[in-house]
């Protein structure tokens, strides 16, 4: 009876391979969770993708960089899916091999394990465990394509990095990122309703100026980054010493961008949309490090004179809607600045 458990656990040994159908949603994404501990942040990825693009030896997480073999990135869910399968698989192939003990065995002969046998011979395989996908309303999924290797991969909210060659997609990341936010503020009114309904009113107050608040530091985040990117392109960005956060003081950076490029945001925007850009840009700062209490400095840098020490910024939908506008005019300035180098090199 025990050659055959023997055998049975030999099989076990690390050598014993089960297909196991991979819970996906209806584009075919497959859900993968971050493995850094600091980070464990969800995002998706189009399945053939990850199978054929991701190397064995290393995936990368969209949003902090970590990279790690491509067999660590299963969500809490699909982890207690996958080990729930291998253990009805592991009660299978034990209960098989008593199975045939049994068979071979005669009943006189079984003492002592009797109880084991039955327990295990009365087994039966239970339903799969359901994998709760992300939830994400379609609203907030921003769907990527990278730009090197072409592969499909999405995120709620803006992601960094392609997960499977790691390329830095800051240019399509920053169309994504305003896109979402346009959508996010449209949505507003929808999610205000829902809010006081399943809630009541005051979460959904709070919920909404939260929302509101957490679009400032996207919009000059994504702004800051394809600064970097854009300017980086430049042929000549090389004989410039510079660090990203140049790109949060506008003045400094529209300096940058003139000596290399020969024209600076003066050259696209507006006075009005500039000091605008520079109000929004100091607010900003005020939510990211002062949870929105204005002070003194806030006052001399924006010499905005609607608001007293002490008191609380407020965001409106307008803001974020005016800045998100000429965010992207800029941008798009900037990016005609690159083609104006490809023309002067002689269209290369
Ligand atoms: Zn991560
Ligand atoms: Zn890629």
């Amino acid at each position: 009876m025990f050659d055959e458990l023997i055998r049975a656990a030999e099989e076990l040994d690390g050598k014993h391979e089960i297909d196991i159908p991979v819970p996906l949603d209806a584009k075919r994404y497959y859900d993968r969770q971050c493995p850094s501990s600091s980070c464990r942040d969800l995002f998706k990825v189009q399945f053939d993708d990850w199978s054929n693009k991701v190397l064995e030896d290393g995936a990368i997480c969209p949003f902090c960089g970590y990279k790690a073999p491509a067999d660590e990135w299963n969500t809490s869910e699909q982890a207690r899916y996958f080990e729930s399968v291998a253990e009805e698989e592991m009660h299978r192939l034990v209960n098989e091999a008593f199975g045939e003990a049994v068979r071979r065995t005669k009943p006189r002969q079984i003492s002592g394990g009797l109880f084991d046998v039955k327990m295990s011979l009365s087994y039966e395989p239970g339903q799969p465990a359901s994998v709760v996908s992300i939830e994400a309303s379609s609203v907030l999924r921003q769907d990527f394509v990278c730009e090197e290797c072409q592969c499909r991969y999405a995120s709620i909210g803006a992601s960094f990095f392609c997960p499977a060659c790691g390329h830095n997609s800051a240019t399509s990341c920053f169309d994504n990122t305003m896109d979402t936010i346009k959508k996010t503020i449209a949505a507003l009114p929808e999610m205000r309703e829902s809010f006081e309904k399943d809630r009541d009113a005051d979460f959904a107050r709070d919920a909404i100026r939260q929302i509101l608040e957490d679009q400032l530091p996207r919009i000059v985040g994504a702004f800051e980054r394809i600064n970097e990117a854009l300017f980086q392109k430049l042929p000549n960005s090389s004989e410039f010493s510079w660090k990203g956060s140049v790109f949060q003081r506008l003045d400094e950076a529209s300096t940058l961008w003139k000596e290399a490029s020969g024209k600076g945001y003066t050259d696209i925007l507006g006075d009005e949309e500039l000091q605008q850009l520079k109000l929004m840009f100091q607010r900003r700062h005020v939510l990211s490090h002062r949870q929105g209490v204005v002070d003194q400095v806030y006052i001399d840098r924006s010499g905005d004179v609607g608001y007293a020490v002490g008191q609380r910024l407020v965001v409106a939908d307008s803001d974020v809607t005016n800045l998100v506008a000429i965010v992207e005019k800029l941008v798009a300035g900037l990016r005609g600045f690159q083609s104006f180098w490809a023309y002067t090199l002689g269209g290369t």
